[in-house]
């Protein structure tokens, strides 16, 4: 029986970013990643996603606020992130958001059962399988799923003239609308969820929509695969590339200007969930 060929949400998002960064990671595996402060960002946005996630094998009547804060609390301590503070004002400075981020999903869901959180997801098209890791899914009441993405970033409007930025930030929603479209259920939603800004960026998704997101997805595995060069995408994302300081980029003047303005102080990752 022919194997099929298996892409994560993660790696296509990744091609869609920036091929030249698909190839450093997925087919020159034994490049050396660049160590990064920022790596701070992802610890902290695992402990808020696995608190979020947890918070709902508590019984009903102990789904309380403060219960909430104390499992984030315990989630902190079992991450190791102290090491990574310089002081104890610098990390309660990082601690307190992350407890504003958790009152505003408490005030927003805390009372909603999630239909599937954490969800290990595949669907099928022709020879290849997508796959991915939904945080949480909702059944609504027309009985469709809406999906939603717990976002530690915070949100930022992309204008409509920003056509391309705006497909970009949401790639991730439609290739988990055709994965979860491989379920019994319809998905007629997919949401970013701010938790910082307590806000959701929603799109809205049809039966069509999904066929469509299908065929793209075809395209996109079909530009993987027959692609040569994987060509550099500079912007500002590089900054938080794992492979910014080997990057060969092609638009090397772009490069430079952003390896001179870089700052990993206060700035936070595209990619810190
Ligand atoms: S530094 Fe930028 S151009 Fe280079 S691989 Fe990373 S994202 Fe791509």
């Amino acid at each position: 029986m022919k194997s099929l060929q298996r892409f994560s949400e993660y790696s296509m998002s990744t091609y869609l970013l920036c091929p030249r960064k698909y190839r450093y990671t997925y087919i020159e595996k034994n490049l050396k990643k660049s160590k990064k402060k920022i790596h701070v960002n992802f610890i902290f946005g695992n402990a808020v996603h696995l608190t979020c996630k947890d918070y709902y094998s508590f019984r009903a009547e102990e789904r309380t606020l403060e219960n909430l804060h104390n499992l984030f609390r315990k989630k902190w301590k079992e991450t190791g992130i102290k090491q990574f503070f310089g002081s104890i004002s610098e990390e309660r400075q990082l601690g307190e958001r992350g407890l504003l981020m958790l009152t505003n999903f408490f005030n927003k869901l805390g009372s909603i059962m999630p239909y599937q959180t954490e969800q290990y997801m595949e669907n099928k098209i022709k020879d290849y399988v997508l796959f991915g890791r939904v945080d949480r899914t909702n059944l609504l009441k027309d009985d469709t799923l809406e999906i939603i993405d717990y976002k530690t970033t915070r949100y930022y409007i992309v204008n409509d003239d920003e056509d391309n930025e705006r497909k970009r930030k949401t790639i991730q929603l439609k290739l988990y609308a055709f994965i979860l479209s491989g379920s019994k259920r319809q998905v007629s939603k997919g949401s970013f969820y701010h938790l910082e800004d307590d806000y959701f960026d929603t799109i809205d998704f049809t039966e069509g929509s999904i066929k469509h997101i299908g065929i793209w997805f075809e395209e996109i595995i079909n530009d993987i695969r027959y692609d040569k060069y994987f060509d550099t995408n500079v912007g500002n994302h590089c900054k938080y590339c794992d492979f910014f300081n080997i990057c060969q980029g092609d638009d090397k003047e772009e490069l430079s200007e952003i390896k001179n303005n870089y700052s990993d102080n206060n700035e936070e990752s595209d990619l810190f969930t």
